[in-house]
């Protein structure tokens, strides 16, 4: 008997399957999906790898498998793992790696952390950096490279906790501090905020018929064991959550299990607290803010088939589960559901897998389904449901638009338009809470000289400096290079420096500037940071009554807060002016959500939208809180212009350290793509290669090409032919990421 075994490692030249004789004692025990350990290479040491294939004998093998270890895969995952390599071009061990409980290279952590403060270790380059430090050989040392690896999944780990996962002694972690790898930072243990309470129970609420309607459509797929596709598209506070809570109770009386998909940032205790009230303690949430230890047991807890139910955000969908029998999206439109990682998946077509193994119904839940979600719903793929009023009768907030252009006409330059500002005055005295919201995207201050247009920019990244009031430097977002403030022009001498755009800092200075008594609460990039979590921001300005929130799209999501009852865009154009063709998609759903953190219980809530381009289309059905128009107008221009849902866009990124070597690859990609597709050349575009719109980050050139047609098994064939030729050249120091409709077009 021999086994294909795929090797526990990222390296592309590893991204193949070894054959192995198994001994006669493991026959009976081994299975696809084990994990193995396996004598292999110079040495034959023994390295780990994950059974793929079974077979009765190969000309290939020539050494045995040495042992089974625990914690492999189910063989349906393992298969799952070989579809995503094929259809998101990585290797398959990136996809396994996926689905394993997390610090599991056999030795598990035994003694959990019992100290309340102590040393956290964070990586301190970049991956890409570091995975070419490993292959070029700079980093040589296997203890050092056990560590990087390790923190590759898993960054921010308590250090004696890596000691003993990556197996090395405290003085290999010192080194890499030394060499800059990791840094090291002083944190106290949080405690779990999701560690299981005694949540006082509560039942089931009784349905309003659109709720029942929806209710039963889908149970009937529960009922009868079959795979269909949900959307249910009603507005915060019409009752989704409801629904899912009585849908989910119905998977579990069928003895089912149940995964529930929500974004990392409404996974808040709140939320979870709903459904502890309504399920008890069968519940495993997965969350970036576990430890390593507890992020283990759940698994554990999910593989015994203790935990009936999983919340957690994207990467849950990889949760050991078994006999799934409703899997839920909750705000479905959210970008979170597309990694930016490499497997660069799309957590709803797994979602969709797992519901067809199942034979299971997938729920998408949006106020603002996402544009190809509510096409589906109009070929038929996808059954639509609706909710379309507030369950507790709560009324939407008015929404109001100010003219920024007629403002500025008026000699008003400040950041708060009279309107807005006249509304703060009144919500204060009344003693209200007011959220002003400010898209930081494309938005931040950034210097220019006057005279002869100069603009500091970042010398590795070719992108404009922001410039952080507090500490008088210019930073760069992308790669953290910083510089001291200019005063005078490096270019023509001149002292006429401006500061252009605004950030929150700058909001929070007009605002006190305008109403000095008030409290405020910052809440950006700058302010949240581990200790400072956006939960403990939120908690503060909610329990402490504070009377101004700012903040930028964090502030959108998760929390109710009762005594908000006026919210302020500052600038609704900012995500208009993303070079991106979701720019109106995105302004519609973040209008709108931010829009419904008004009024929610029984306080009128009021809006203030300003905005330069009162006329656009998402800004004007965003006002009337209306996406079916919204849905109309966008839908055409899709089509007009042949963008999804009418064409897929797949995105070949090319990276290289000079210039040439990106045009030269970038030019050896094109041609074959065109050689590749010449049979069906009607059904796609391939645009030429072009720089990225970001043409350099962190000194890497950076070329793309985007191709249109519609993603199917011919077309993943033909790119994974060009993908393994690709390989083959074994080109240095350049990268190829190959991305389908990607989320980051930067
Ligand atoms: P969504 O998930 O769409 O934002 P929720 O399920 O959170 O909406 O419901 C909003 C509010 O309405 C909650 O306070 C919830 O308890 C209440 N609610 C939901 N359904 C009902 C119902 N059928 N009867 C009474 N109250 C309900
Ligand atoms: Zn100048
Ligand atoms: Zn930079």
């Amino acid at each position: 008997m021999v086994v294909g075994v795929i090797i526990n490692s990222t390296a592309k030249v590893l991204n193949k399957v070894f054959d192995y004789f198994v001994p006669e004692k493991l026959e009976k025990l081994i299975k696809i999906g084990d994990r193995i350990k396996i004598p292999f290479g110079k040495g034959e040491a023994l390295k780990e790898g994950f059974v793929f294939e079974i077979k009765e004998e190969s000309k290939f093998a020539n050494k045995y498998v040495y042992s089974i270890e625990k914690d492999g895969l189910s063989e349906e995952r393992m298969i799952l793992a070989k579809l995503m390599a094929r259809m998101y071009f990585c290797n398959i061990f990136d996809c396994i790696k996926l689905m394993l409980p997390p610090g599991t290279t056999t030795n598990i952590i035994e003694n959990r952390v019992k100290d309340k403060v102590g040393n956290f270790v964070y990586l301190n380059k970049d991956v890409e950096d570091i995975e070419e430090d490993i292959e070029n050989g700079t980093i040589k040392s296997p203890k050092q490279i056990r560590v990087l690896e390790f923190l590759k999944e898993n960054d921010g780990v308590f250090i004696s906790d890596l000691e003993i996962i990556a197996d090395v002694s405290r003085a290999i972690i010192k080194t890499l501090e030394k060499n800059n790898y990791v840094y090291l930072a002083e944190e106290s243990i949080e405690r779990n905020p999701f560690a299981l309470k005694e949540v006082p129970r509560d039942s089931k609420l009784e349905l309003t018929y659109e709720q029942q309607i929806a209710f039963n459509e889908v149970n009937k797929k529960i009922e009868n064991s079959k795979f269909d596709e949900f959307l249910l598209y009603g507005v915060t506070g019409s009752g989704k959550t409801e629904v899912y809570l009585q849908l989910i109770e119905s998977a579990l009386k069928k003895e089912k299990t149940a995964i529930m998909l929500v974004p990392e940032i409404s996974l808040t205790p709140q939320m979870v607290n709903r459904f502890l009230a309504r399920f008890g303690n069968c519940i495993s949430v997965l969350h970036s803010k576990l430890s390593i230890g507890e992020r283990y047991d759940a698994f554990q807890k999910i593989k015994k088939g203790e935990s009936k139910i999983i919340i957690g955000a994207r990467s849950a969908i990889f949760a050991p589960t078994e006999n799934v029998g409703i899997l839920i999206i909750d705000e479905e439109h959210d970008m979170s559901y597309k990694s930016d990682m490499t497997p660069k998946y799309n957590a709803k077509d797994i979602a969709r897998y797992i519901c067809k193994k199942n034979n299971a119904p997938l729920l998408l839940g949006s106020a603002t389904p996402d544009v190809n979600t509510f096409h589906n719903t109009e070929t038929g793929k996808i059954k639509l449901l609706k909710l379309t009023k507030r369950a507790n009768n709560s009324n939407l907030p008015s929404v109001e638009i100010v003219d920024l252009r007629e403002e500025l006409a008026k000699g008003n330059k400040s950041m708060i338009s009279e309107r807005l500002k006249n509304y703060i005055e009144e919500n204060i005295k009344n003693k209200r809470q007011t959220i002003l919201f400010l898209n930081r995207r494309g938005f931040s201050t950034f210097v220019m000289c006057r005279d002869c247009g100069f603009t500091a920019k970042c010398k590795n990244c070719n992108i404009t400096l922001t410039y952080h009031k507090n500490r008088n430097k210019l930073k760069c977002h992308y790669c953290g290079f910083e510089t001291n403030n200019i005063t005078t022009c490096p270019v023509c001498k001149s002292k006429n420096i401006k500061y252009f755009g605004a950030g929150t800092q700058k909001l929070e200075e007009e605002i006190k500037k305008i109403f000095p008594e008030v409290t405020t609460i910052r809440m950006d990039v700058d302010t949240v940071t581990k200790k400072n979590s956006h939960e403990q921001i939120l908690e503060k300005f909610k329990n402490e009554n504070i009377d101004i929130l700012i903040g930028t799209q964090m502030v959108v999501k998760g929390h109710h807060f009762p005594n908000v009852t006026l919210v302020g865009v500052i600038a609704a154009d900012s995500s208009l002016n993303i070079e991106d063709y979701r720019a109106g998609e995105r302004t519609f759903q973040i209008l709108t959500q931010v829009a419904g953190r008004a009024g929610r219980e029984n306080l009128p809530g009021k809006v203030v939208v300003q905005t330069y381009n009162k006329d656009n289309y998402s800004i004007e059905y965003a006002k009337k809180q209306n996406y079916d128009l919204f849905y109309r107008s966008e839908i055409i221009m899709r089509k007009t212009l042949n963008y999804p849902p009418f064409c897929d866009i797949i995105q070949f990124s090319i990276n290289a350290k000079t210039e040439i070597e990106v045009i030269k690859v970038s030019k050896y990609i094109y041609a074959e793509l065109k050689k590749e597709f010449k049979s069906i050349k009607n059904n796609v575009i391939i645009y030429e290669p072009v720089p990225a719109p970001i043409d350099r980050i962190k000194n890497k050139y950076r070329w793309r090409i985007l191709l249109k047609c519609r993603f199917n098994n011919n077309i993943i064939n033909m790119i994974n032919n060009i993908i393994e030729e690709y390989y083959k050249k074994n080109y240095k120091n350049v990268r190829l990421i190959v991305d389908v409709n990607p989320n980051n077009m930067m």
